[in-house]
């Protein structure tokens, strides 16, 4: 049962070949069976689980239809979930219980969906292995000594594992895509504002973006259906229809023009992951796509403008974490600032407490203009080489990472090698783009992602060339041994 997609698993209760009961209590035995090795999972809903998918097979029997009625998911443990544990990865909140649903909570659940568990995830969203957990670091099911790419490491490494089909998660410089090349799977970063990010707690508000990890693009398109929309409580959500994604998922890719940045094969790629890109645009270039090279020319400023500008928001973010309103208080504070010294230096991680220390070091008087200006400077020419190259191209495709998923412990000592690891992915958040990870094939055993990105709007776009490349190519359908 493990096996099947949320397509097969949609066509199978359809038919009446297992409830959703028993789908999801197969899943919470294997949950319970193979997640020691992982630790994909903070916490398991197991009895709001049963009783979502009771309610599932209810439904469907009564008439009813839908993609992701009666289909088992998991959210990223910052979406909060009322009544649950919303940890975001961290020790400062790990007592609360969030008071209400996220939008794409109620919005999955509306539509069916049956939340199996929260999953772990770098603390507050800082990272890119899923090392900073304050649950402990997450496993890659490919090669249980390497990490699974962060921040959404847990939600990656489950669906890679077959704990489950898809999963909900959350990418500020990479945190979908970059997971998603690690472990396997197809993850989508939607345009900024497509998502709502009401209940989803923040890491850099501008920056932040909701959306699917799946093993296949027809499965992102399916998830993706059930989160997007406009939603009022969201000052940035954008007000536009929601277009059918599987719908558009079988057109034609004859005459597709796609862009391949030069700046994209430079000194810090692995090589044999430039060889394994080319091959996908070969692959494209059968399904009659048209190959054109493009440039990129600020890519290589938006590293430095990105670990200011993030830095900067969460350091506002985080500041309502102050021992008082929610969240973790240190034992018998002397007087208030004590209490706020302690409660933050004990509740904080290393990682989120260097984060606001660049931050608040940005956004003071002195440095304001030199750094956080500066860096938003940057950001609007990093935006700019994107709407120049897509006058020229519709589809931009390179390597989702640089390199694939290194060994546990092998870049947490120094935060800036890791940093480096996100020069493909932090560019479409700057801009607010939306961007695709896809399977393109394995380096020491070790999977490879090929990155598409998309104008505004164009997920349907990037959901469709991804699911063409996956008819005609099985990189997406292998298994990690022992899963
Ligand atoms: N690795 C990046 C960071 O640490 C991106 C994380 C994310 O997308 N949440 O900021």
């Amino acid at each position: 049962m493990h096996h099947m997609t949320l397509a097969e698993i949609a066509r199978g209760l359809a038919d009446k070949k297992f409830s959703s009961e028993e789908l999801t209590q197969a899943l919470l035995a294997r949950i319970a069976q193979l997640d020691p090795q992982l630790n994909s999972f903070i916490s398991l809903t197991e009895e709001l689980a049963l009783s979502q998918a009771k309610a599932a097979d209810a439904r469907r029997a009564n008439g009813e239809s839908g993609a992701l009625l009666g289909a088992p998911i998991a959210h990223k443990d910052l979406f909060c979930t009322q009544g649950i544990r919303t940890s975001c990865g961290s020790k400062m909140l790990d007592n609360f219980k969030a008071p209400y649903d996220a939008t794409v909570v109620a919005k999955l659940a509306a539509a069916g969906a049956v939340t199996l568990g929260k999953t772990n995830m770098d603390e507050f969203a800082m990272g890119s292995a899923n090392e900073s957990s304050y649950y402990g670091a997450v496993k890659n099911p490919w090669n249980l000594e390497h990490v699974p790419g962060g921040s959404s490491g847990g939600s990656a490494a489950a669906v890679a594992a077959r704990l489950l089909p898809a999963a909900t998660a959350t990418d500020t410089g990479g945190s979908i895509r970059q997971p998603a090349a690690f472990t396997n799977l197809t993850g989508l970063k939607p345009t900024y504002g497509r998502v709502s990010r009401w209940g989803m707690i923040a890491y850099a508000s501008s920056l932040d973006q909701g959306g699917p990890l799946a093993r296949t693009a027809e499965d992102c398109a399916i998830l993706l259906q059930g989160m997007a929309g406009f939603d009022p409580n969201d000052s940035t959500s954008i007000d536009e229809p929601v277009p059918d994604y599987s719908a558009s998922l079988n057109g034609s890719l004859q005459g597709l023009r796609i862009g391949v940045p030069k700046e994209y094969f430079s000194a810090g790629l692995d090589p044999r992951i430039a060889e394994l890109i080319q091959n996908s645009v070969k692959e494209l270039e059968k399904l009659g796509a048209v190959i054109k090279e493009i440039s990129l020319p600020n890519m290589q400023h938006a590293i430095p403008a990105y670990y200011v500008i993030a830095p900067a928001e969460a350091s506002s973010n985080l500041s309502r974490f102050d021992g008082v309103r929610f969240g973790y208080r240190c034992e018998n504070p002397d007087n208030l600032m004590d209490l706020y010294k302690r409660s933050r230096g004990e509740g904080f991680g290393a990682e989120v407490q260097r984060r606001i220390m660049v931050g608040a070091y940005a956004l003071s008087a002195g440095y304001y203009d030199a750094y956080y200006l500066k860096a938003q400077k940057i950001r609007r020419l990093v935006k700019n080489d994107f709407m120049a190259a897509f006058n020229e191209v519709d589809i931009i495709l390179g390597p989702t990472t640089p390199n694939p998923a290194w060994k546990l412990g092998a870049k947490s000592s120094d935060p800036v090698a890791e940093y480096l690891e996100d020069v493909y992915t932090i560019t479409a958040n700057l801009a607010g783009l939306p961007g695709l990870s896809m399977p393109a094939g394995f380096v020491d055993g070790l999977p490879v992602g090929v990155q598409l990105l998309a104008p505004y709007f164009q997920e349907g776009r990037l959901l469709n060339v991804a699911h063409q490349y996956q008819l005609n190519t099985d990189w997406h359908t292998r298994t990690p041994t022992g899963f």
